[in-house]
This record gives C-alpha cells, structure tokens and sequence, in this order.
C-alpha cells in the first residue's frame, strides 16, 4: 500500500507492450525513427496544431530544457515558491540556462497569482543592469499542492506575462490528472490560455521514463536539439522513447490511467475527511490527498504498511495550523492504485 507517489508504480501493460513492439528490427538512431515521428503526430493531435516535440527521460530534464529555450543566463524566472523548479531539482534549471535565476512566489495552495507575479516584478526593473530581467513564467498543472489552476488562472497569468515581455511554460507532469479533473482539451489548458512551452509528463502516469517538451512557436524551438543533446537527453536508441510515447498516447489511454487515479485520490479523500480528526489542507483536485492526521490515526496506517510521503508546506490556508503532534501526510494516487488498498486505508483510520 505505497501512496508515497504516483512514480512508485511500475510502467503501464500498453506502454510496455509498445516498447516491446517497437524492440524488433533495426530503426534510426537518435530521435529521428518511426516511432518518435509517431509520438509527434499524436501529440500535435493531442494539441490540435503544429508544435515542435522533443522526448528526454525525466521531468527535471524538461522542465530545465524548457525554460534554458525562453530565458538567457541573466533572466529571472518567476514560479511559485514551492515550485519543483525551484525545490526539487537540485539546480537543473539554474544550470541549463546558464545561470537564470528563479524566483519564488508565494501563495496559497500552490498558485500564484497575477498579483503576486506583478509585485514579485517590482523587484527586477527593465534595463537596470543589476537586476536580473525577467523573461518567463512557469507555472505547475497539477501544483505541488495537488489543486488545479482554472483555465481563466492561467489565462491571467500567461497575460500579465506576456504584457511584461515574457514567455509562459507549463510543468504539465500530471498534465493527464490535470486534463481529466478539468474536463478541457489539451489545447484549452495551454496555447488557447496563452502558454508557450510545455512539460508533457508520461512517466508518473505510466511511462517508464518519458516526457515531451511541446513548443509551439517553431521558431522558438531552433535551437533546441543542440540543447537537448548537450545534456544528454538524446537518446541513441529513441525509439524506446517514441514508442512509450506511443503507447501512452494511443487509444485515449493516458487520459483512462489519469481518470483512476483521479478517481482513487477522490475516493481517499472523501473517506479520509469524514475520519474524526483527520483534515484536509487542500481540496483533493486532481490525484494527490494532502491530509492532517491525528496520532492514532497516523501510528495505525504505519502498522498496517501504508506509506505515504510527510509533508510540511508554508501554502496553507490562512489559520490552517498543524499541531506538533500531528503529522502532515501526502498520498498520491497513480493508474495502479487499487480499490482494495484505499478501502483498507479507510478502514484502518476509521477503526482508529
Ligand atoms: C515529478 C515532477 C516533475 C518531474 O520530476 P522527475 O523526477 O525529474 O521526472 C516535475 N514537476 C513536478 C511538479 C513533479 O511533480
């Protein structure tokens, strides 16, 4: 009973089955086979227009490749302040675009607004030499609080953005979750809002070790394939990525995984709200529950082997304060959670 995160599961059968598949035969080395072409026309379709794909193995990969394409080593880069981006990977951006600064926002429930984007401003004029000069947004669908930004957030953002001269990325790790709790088309949640890179995430949602780099614009794409070699991102066997890509993508398979584990978080949320004295930090939006549990509570779910990640936050609600004794706990749904695993979680903090 792992809900330590989505990535403790395995790769999905039809992601597997398709990289199988696509082991057969000789292939072109380097990104440049029929799988990787194929994954590229899925995901145009999965955008509904031209874009230029790139597939690397792993979200600080193009997280850090995304934003190196719309910064220079002097920009400063704005996310919230408990962005992956910024905490979670030890640097990389910091260091494939040579040195841009990111800089935090706060805000609660993992968002920030365009009112904290346009204060956070204030402290990087245009043209002052010693002041980095910002150049891009990047904004997490799922956040790290597991919520969801509404269309017309990211809309707000990406325009306030755009009115300062910079450019908006999206860290789409949990693209599907997010795509699958909104209800929207992948178009809606990106360009149409305004966004201009994307972080597509395969992995945590059945890949083995998948994700995109989606850019719209082509011409900010020119340089991008020198980009993603020099970190070591391309693959010589890339068809083993194309073909995860492939396999995630086709049949409206991605958005199922995404849907039960949406479903399972939905279902562990709801059960764990109504255990007296476990509470809730955030609304359960998409796969992730972020719940406040009470001693009893906690000490049974460890006896009974559930794992989930401790968690600590400064986004919570305003007056929403965690005891010393309680503990702060993240449980993350994935495509292989099983319903037998969250009622028996329910049950052993109900019996609690
Ligand atoms: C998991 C995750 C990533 C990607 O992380 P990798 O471990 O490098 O694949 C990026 N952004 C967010 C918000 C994530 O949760």
């Amino acid at each position: 009973m792992n809900f330590a995160s989505d990535n403790v599961a395995g790769a999905s059968r039809p992601v597997l089955d398709a990289v199988i598949a696509a082991n057969g035969g000789a292939e072109s080395a380097y990104g440049v086979d029929a799988y990787t072409k194929r994954a590229e026309e899925l995901l145009a379709g999965v955008f509904e227009r031209d874009c230029a794909v790139f597939l690397v193995a792993t979200g600080t990969a193009a997280n850090a490749l995304a934003l190196s394409a719309i910064s220079q080593p002097w920009s400063a880069i704005f996310s919230h302040a408990e962005a992956h981006v910024l905490d979670d990977e030890c640097g990389a951006p910091e260091m494939f675009t040579g040195g841009a600064k990111i800089v935090g926002i706060p805000g609660v429930a993992g968002k920030f607004t365009p009112a904290g984007l346009e204060a956070a401003l204030e402290r990087f004029p245009k043209g002052v030499a010693k002041a980095v000069q910002p150049a891009a947004v990047s904004v997490s669908q799922v956040t790290e609080a597991g919520t969801l930004y509404t269309l017309d957030e990211i809309a707000a953002i990406a325009a306030t953005a755009r009115r300062h001269g910079m450019a908006t990325h999206l860290d789409g790790a949990r693209f599907a979750n997010a795509l699958a709790a909104l209800g929207c088309t992948a178009a809606e949640m990106t360009w149409k809002a305004g966004v201009d890179v994307v972080s597509f995430g395969a992995t945590k949602n059945g890949g083995l070790a998948c994700e995109a780099v989606v850019i719209f614009d082509k011409d900010r794409a020119a340089d991008f394939q020198y980009r993603r070699k020099r970190s070591g991102h391309t693959l010589s066997k890339g068809r083993l990525l194309g073909a995860q890509m492939v396999g995630y993508l086709e049949n409206g398979h991605w958005m199922d995984n995404a849907r039960r584990a949406n479903a399972a978080a939905a279902a562990l949320s709801r059960g764990l709200a109504e255990v007296k004295g476990v509470r809730l930090a955030w609304p359960t939006q998409a796969n992730e529950v972020f719940a406040v549990l009470p001693p009893p509570v906690d000490a049974a779910l460890k006896a009974a082997g559930v794992r989930y990640a401790p968690w600590s936050s400064g986004s919570l609600p305003e007056g929403f304060a965690i005891g010393p004794q309680e503990s702060f706990a993240r449980f993350v749904t994935s495509f292989a959670s099983r319903d037998e695993d969250v009622e028996a979680i329910l049950r052993t903090a109900r019996g609690a």
